[in-house]
């Protein structure tokens, strides 16, 4: 089948900002699934000469913006397990996810609670890449602490971008070259 990619992380880091980027500009269209899924958007997404299909979830975000203090592993309580379910459901369906923070603010609690969240969905052969974002301009004390964190979270090296700025794009689609 396609090659899947799937955007999953915390409110507000900017994940529908980089699927409305990637979706427009390759005059996708938005089709959401019917179903159980009906909340996860998808795209057909051209970048750097690959063809794939991807998915921007809101499945972390209902309630989820507090900071995460109980113990790992567990359930944000603010967080409703049939949107939780929705998310992961589109981990499963996916070759690679993509985990995004934001630069600007760092790697909170809930950052670090939902990157154990995802990497026990991760399995043995899909790929999680850190996405720091919102690293336009000038590279702040903020930006370079976080994508130190970032590098601690597991899942490798992180790839800075600017969703809104499109910063970014051609390391992101050659991390990506591998997997395809
Ligand atoms: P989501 O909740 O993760 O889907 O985040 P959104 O895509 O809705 O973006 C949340 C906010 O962050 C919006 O105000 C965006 O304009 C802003 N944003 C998204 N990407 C960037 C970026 O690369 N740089 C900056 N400075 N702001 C961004
Ligand atoms: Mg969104």
């Amino acid at each position: 089948g396609a090659f899947r990619v799937v955007i999953v992380g915390r409110p507000n880091v900017g994940k529908s900002t980089l699927y409305n980027r990637l979706a427009t500009r390759n005059r996708a269209i938005v089709t959401p699934i019917a179903g159980t899924t009906r909340d996860r958007k998808e795209s057909t997404v051209s970048l750097g000469g690959m063809t794939f299909d991807f998915a921007d979830t809101g499945g972390l975000e209902d309630g989820a913006d507090e900071p995460w203090k109980g113990p790992p592993g567990t359930p944000h309580p603010g967080m409703p397990q049939v949107v939780l379910k929705k998310t992961e459901e589109a981990i499963e369906d996916s070759d690679i996810v993509l985990f995004m923070v934001d630069a600007r603010q760092g790697v909170t609690e809930a950052d670090r609670h939902y990157a154990r969240w995802v990497r026990k969905r991760q399995g043995r052969h899909r790929g999680v890449y850190i996405v720091a974002n919102k690293t336009e301009g000038q590279l702040t004390e903020q930006m370079s602490q976080t994508l130190e964190e970032c590098g601690r979270l597991g899942f490798g090296e992180p790839l800075a971008i600017s969703s809104s700025h499109g910063d970014g794009m051609a390391d992101f689609a050659t991390a990506l070259v591998p997997h395809y």
